[in-house]
């Protein structure tokens, strides 16, 4: 989108330079004058009260669709660690892969990671691009992006897929914009389209409220940032094999701005909800902190976690990186028990696909109910400790 102000028309009044939210106006001899910084909004247009500014579509792409082949994964890794969420885009990239009928890719950075590449190709991944550099130890957003940019370039994926998490939010909006496409955030689904093989991209927006289907008709590589925990995770096929193609990286002085100076994790970090098999999570119902001491045991003696519902969370009771949700993380368990938890959408958007769902709860009318397979009505300080009493007979 252009947009460009009719000089005869403008009055000078700068309404537009208030309005502006990029300040991308200015006045130069009295007449408005449109910066580099203008994101083509429209907002100035909508303003102006004397129709002086006007938008344009900007001619159409020339881009040649047909030049686009392949799936693209990224893997993200951490400390020379695969994310868990690389698993659950190869499982999903592989279902796309072979509707389109392409190869499945998997794009790798890091300092000495060449041997996770075995790894992606026994999820799943026919070739991985592999760039190792000691630049590339851990991410940075410049480093990352150049050598992704690069990468995409030169082979011209048509869909590349990336984990939500914090890196792969960060690095997804950058790439797309240097590759000027499409990208959308924090998908929850992912299709393909059975007529033109386009990808169709759900997203939860305003507050889940809505679930919209996004579609990139004219830019290449489509991209999606995927939520993890809620794809299938690939299956491992050990043993299996694939090709390395290994990508050619420099970096020069002040290519990278950002330096690392310390790592630091916090206690939160070590919680992996996604992995867990078991999970024991808690409500409001528990009436407090202490309530999730009694969960832990349970947990511990089912070699599972302890999660929380948001009200919990926001009560104070618990911190944030262990609640399950909309709005927290999404799980997939084996089992999952919902201790003293309504059952609120938003909640049950994020453990709706666990295997086997208990619910204990003091109201049989609670709707948690409606999404469990065993529900026991009752206080959870009765139930668990029988739970426990049980388990150790
Ligand atoms: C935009 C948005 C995003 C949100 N995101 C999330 C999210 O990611 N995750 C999330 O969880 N929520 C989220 N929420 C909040 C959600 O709507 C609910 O408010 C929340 O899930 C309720 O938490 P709860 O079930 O623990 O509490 P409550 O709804 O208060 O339920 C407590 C339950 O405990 C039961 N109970 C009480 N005492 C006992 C007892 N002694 N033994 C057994 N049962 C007992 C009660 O019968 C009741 O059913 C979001 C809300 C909004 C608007
Ligand atoms: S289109 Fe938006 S960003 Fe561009 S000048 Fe107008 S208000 Fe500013
Ligand atoms: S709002 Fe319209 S008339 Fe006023 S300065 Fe901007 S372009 Fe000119």
């Amino acid at each position: 989108m252009a947009v460009n102000v009719i000089k005869e028309k403008c009055r000078g009044c700068t309404i537009c330079v208030k309005n502006c939210p990029f300040e991308a106006i200015t006045m130069e001899n009295k007449l408005a004058v449109i910066g580099t910084a203008c994101t083509g909004c429209g907002v100035c247009v909508e303003k102006c009260p004397f129709d002086a500014i006007e938008k344009s579509e900007e001619s159409k792409d020339t881009v040649d669709l047909s030049e686009y082949r392949d799936v693209w994964v990224f893997a993200e890794q951490r400390e020379g660690a695969l994310m868990p969420v690389v698993k659950e885009l190869l499982g999903e990239g592989r279902k796309l892969a072979d509707k389109i009928g392409c190869s499945l890719c998997s794009v790798l950075c890091g300092n000495h990671v060449e041997g996770l590449a075995d790894e992606l190709f026994e999820y799943g991944a026919d070739k991985v691009y592999l760039a190792n550099h000691k630049e590339l130890e851990s991410y940075r957003t410049d480093a990352y992006t150049a050598v992704i940019h690069d990468a995409i370039k030169s082979y011209k994926p048509e869909i590349v897929l990336l984990g939500a998490t914090h890196i792969g939010r960060d690095l997804g909006p950058c790439l797309a914009v240097r590759c000027n496409t499409g990208l959308t955030a924090d998908c929850t689904k992912l299709e393909i389209d059975e007529v033109d093989k386009k990808i169709k991209q759900t997203r939860p927006a305003f507050g889940g409220n809505l679930m919209a289907t996004i579609v990139c008709p004219n830019h290449r590589p489509q991209m999606s940032t995927v939520r993890p925990g809620v794809m299938e995770k690939a299956e491992k096929q050990e043993g299996r094999k694939g090709e390395i193609i290994s990508l050619s990286v420099s970096f020069e002085k002040d290519d990278i701005r950002t330096r690392i100076l310390e790592v630091v994790k916090e206690a939160g970090e070590a919680v992996s909800l996604t992995d867990a098999e078991i999970i024991v999570s808690g409500g409001m119902g528990l009436g407090g902190a202490e309530g999730f001491e009694l969960l832990k045991k349970l947990a511990d003696k089912l070699g599972g976690v302890v999660a929380a519902s948001r009200a919990a969370v926001d009560a104070g009771w618990i911190d944030h990186s262990y609640q399950v949700g909309q709005t927290g993380t999404t799980v997939r368990p084996k089992l999952y028990f919902a201790c003293g938890i309504s059952g609120a959408i938003q909640h049950v958007a994020g453990m709706q696909n666990s295997e086997q769902i208990i619910a204990i709860n003091k109201n049989p009318a609670a709707p948690i109910f409606e999404v469990a397979d065993y529900g026991i009505v009752g206080d959870y300080n009765q139930v668990i400790p029988a739970l426990i009493e049980a388990l150790d007979k």
